[in-house]
């Protein structure tokens, strides 16, 4: 099963795609999560991804796409994924519909073609992917659960200092690291990212209701209730 999360920044997305990840047992592929790897190990490709992600733009589609399309490619990926911050522009997504069916309109960049993993099933309609799951939440709501938002910059956990908090102040329950509040989670960069998502990545819930795959939930719930609403859609 090949799932798409969309939905603005801080709508629940990851908390979600971690969940689903865990039920259906499939990868739970973040592109934000890559990037904060490599900034973390401060590689080269961390190092050109921080300078867009510190000022709440988006990091150029070519590099994007690079590390997604490596990142499916492999073995784990073969029965299928929930991407979680990919696509974010349209030719990211089109790119993403070429190398997994084979189809040639969305060609992008050189990358999509060494990248295609072999033996990809050949679907017609959503290219391949089954499910594009909109979570959706009101701009004021998200400005509220991002100065909330604690991350795990080791494991890739997060949690809410209301809604969701750890067992420990400031511990990840997983892996026992320091919690810290993202640097692109401050209020000025947050409104920045909320405008970013409006200009580039809405556009996405268009193109792929187009496709017939768009499935929409109220993400403003519970977030067991976000979840339950999700497993209605993707069956038991
Ligand atoms: P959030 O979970 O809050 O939506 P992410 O962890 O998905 O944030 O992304 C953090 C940052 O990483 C983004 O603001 C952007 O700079 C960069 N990024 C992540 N995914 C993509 C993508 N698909 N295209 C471009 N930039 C991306
Ligand atoms: P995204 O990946 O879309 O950026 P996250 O999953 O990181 O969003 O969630 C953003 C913040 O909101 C986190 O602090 C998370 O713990 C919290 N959160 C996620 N889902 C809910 C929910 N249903 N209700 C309240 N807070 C939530
Ligand atoms: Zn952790």
């Amino acid at each position: 099963m090949k799932i798409i999360m969309l939905g603005a920044p801080g709508a629940g997305k990851g908390t979600q795609a971690k969940m689903i990840a865990e039920k259906y047992s499939i990868p739970h592929v973040s592109t934000g999560d890559i990037f904060r790897a490599n900034i973390k190990d401060q590689t080269e490709l961390g190092m050109e991804a921080k300078k867009y992600m510190d000022q709440g733009l988006l990091v150029p589609d070519e590099l994007t796409v690079k590390i997604l399309l490596d990142r499916v490619a492999k073995d784990d990926c073969k029965n299928g994924y929930v991407l979680d911050g990919f696509p974010r522009t349209i030719p990211q997504a089109e790119v993403l519909d070429e190398a997994i069916s084979g189809n040639k309109d969305g060609i992008l960049t050189d990358s999509s073609d060494a990248s295609k993993p072999a033996g990809s099933p050949d679907t017609e309609v959503g290219g391949g992917i089954d499910f594009a799951i909109n979570v959706d939440v009101k701009d004021e709501n998200i400005v509220k659960r991002m100065s909330g938002r604690r991350a795990c910059l080791k494991c890739g956990a997060t949690y809410h200092i209301e809604h969701i908090p750890p067992k420990k102040e400031g511990i990840c329950d997983k892996c026992g690291s320091e919690l810290v509040l993202r640097d692109d989670d401050k209020p000025e960069t947050v409104q920045k990212r909320l405008n970013v998502y409006h200009e580039q990545t809405q556009p996405l819930i268009d193109y792929y209701n187009k496709k017939g795959i768009l499935k929409e939930v109220d993400g403003s719930q519970d977030m067991k209730d976000v979840f339950s609403a999700i497993v209605a859609i993707l069956g038991e």
